[in-house]
């Protein structure tokens, strides 16, 4: 019997994963300990009083600062508590302008649009699905404040391209690596290339603890008014705290808020900082042999692994599909099917913003004075290269890589029936919609 008279696991046939995915999150005894640690010091924040032995907020701000090869980080309590403040940092306020990418995480344009200011939604490269720089060069005009540049599933942006943007046109680059926690990019890892690099470590990254996030940069000043930001305007400044006092310093040069990680969050990221760099190699060479295991099958693209780029991070492996050769089957079609074949929730790529529900700025009109409601319409900006990767690009989320290579056999047997299925159905599904 051929591929084409299998029956879809959706339509009651057998699934082609029979075994369970690795498991993500991950911890192990040290975890473990790690936690009861805290637990028991009586230390469960850096707002505490000091008890004498070093938090592992800064302990690990210190070890993640390094693993990047950045002066400073600041952790939050989520990656869009990191850009809120980075962007906070660069002054971005009322009426001025961000780029964004047109495809992204939600949060790079609610995060720009709760301060006040406009997201200038910005096409993306067909081939990575970050950001344009030609896009990217036209959207440019006297109140662009920053650009906000995103990592995209396991793409690196054109950094190469941003930085000379940033260079002529004095606009600060803002990285964010919510999706790219350890990449590589000719030497250096992502987060340094730009003023500031933010990250979060929401569940479903590649480094969690359930939520957080943080903030890296080399410059001492902005480091100074980040942890301002996160903690109701105080920071680290005294040379030798007093035990039983509180550690952090009232300074107040700015309006700050509470958005400081626990400790127990803390606890748990040093101790997972210490894998994230052998399952990045495990998600990466899996991803190399399905890759390739892919391109055999035919109509099925992966992302663009540009130039320069010595480490990539699969936060999601994303693939473009040829709509011709799956019989016309339209991309949810294909989505739901693959779902049913591996047994694994597979998320498709994010909306474009300019038609994305989970974007929605005027939902509260009143906050923005009329003109502003105006530039914050998502609907004004064009980005057909976004919104076609959404009706041609799905995703797998990072489990599926952090085994071995008999669980990435199984997406390619998955793609694979699923294309001898809508191949062979294509008759029977009518005119192409
Ligand atoms: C997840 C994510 C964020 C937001 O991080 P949270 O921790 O969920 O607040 C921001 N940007 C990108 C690109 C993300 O993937």
């Amino acid at each position: 019997m051929g591929r084409e008279a299998e029956r879809l696991a959706i339509h009651g046939g057998c699934p082609v994963r029979q075994q369970p995915w690795p498991k993500w999150p991950r911890a192990d005894e040290c975890t473990e300990g790690a936690l009861l640690d805290v637990l028991h010091c009586g230390r469960w924040t850096i707002s505490g009083m000091y008890p004498g032995t070093e938090l592992f907020e800064r302990r690990f701000a210190r070890a993640f600062a390094e693993f990047n090869g950045a002066r400073y980080c600041v952790p939050t309590t989520s990656g869009t508590a990191a850009l809120t403040i980075a962007l906070e940092a660069l002054n971005v306020g009322s009426g001025d302008e961000v780029l964004v990418p047109g495809v992204t995480w939600v949060a790079c344009a609610s995060a720009v649009a709760n301060l006040g200011a406009v997201p200038v939604l910005t096409d993306v490269e067909p081939q990575t699905l970050c950001m344009s720089v030609d896009a990217a060069k036209s959207a440019i005009n006297e109140r662009t404040r920053a650009i906000l540049l995103v990592h995209l599933y396991c793409s690196i942006a054109d950094l190469d391209g941003f930085l000379a943007l940033s260079r002529d046109s004095g606009i600060p680059l803002l990285e964010d690596c919510a999706q790219a926690h350890g990449a590589v990019f000719r030497g250096k890892r992502v987060g340094t290339f730009g003023r500031l690099g933010t990250f979060s470590f929401q569940d479903s990254k590649v480094m969690t603890s359930g939520e957080g996030g943080a903030v890296i940069t080399d410059d001492e000043n902005l480091y100074l008014q980040l942890q301002q930001f996160r903690a109701d305007g105080r920071a680290y400044r005294q040379a030798s705290p007093t035990p039983g006092h509180p550690e952090l310093e009232e300074i107040g040069d700015v309006q700050g808020r509470n958005l400081c990680l626990s400790e127990f969050q803390a606890a748990i990221l040093l101790d997972r900082l210490g894998h994230l760099e052998e399952e990045n190699r495990t998600r990466e060479a899996n991803a190399e042999y399905l890759r390739g295991l892919l391109s055999n099958i035919g109509g099925i693209t992966s992302l663009l692994r540009r130039d320069g780029v010595h480490a990539t991070t699969y936060y999601q492996f994303c693939v473009r599909l040829d709509l011709s050769t799956f019989g016309n089957a339209n991309i949810e079609e294909i989505r739901q099917a693959l779902m049913g074949e591996l047994r694994v929730f597979c998320e498709p790529v994010d909306e474009p913003l300019n038609d994305n529900r989970l974007y929605n700025p005027l939902a509260s009109p009143q906050k923005f004075s009329p003109s502003l409601r105006e530039a914050l319409k998502p609907s004004r900006f064009h980005l057909p290269v976004a919104t076609t990767a959404s009706r041609e690009c799905l995703t797998l989320p990072h489990k599926v890589l952090l085994g071995d290579r008999a669980d990435v056999e199984d997406v390619a047997e998955a793609f694979a029936k699923i294309k001898g299925y809508f191949r062979s159905h294509q008759a029977q599904r009518g005119p192409e919609r």
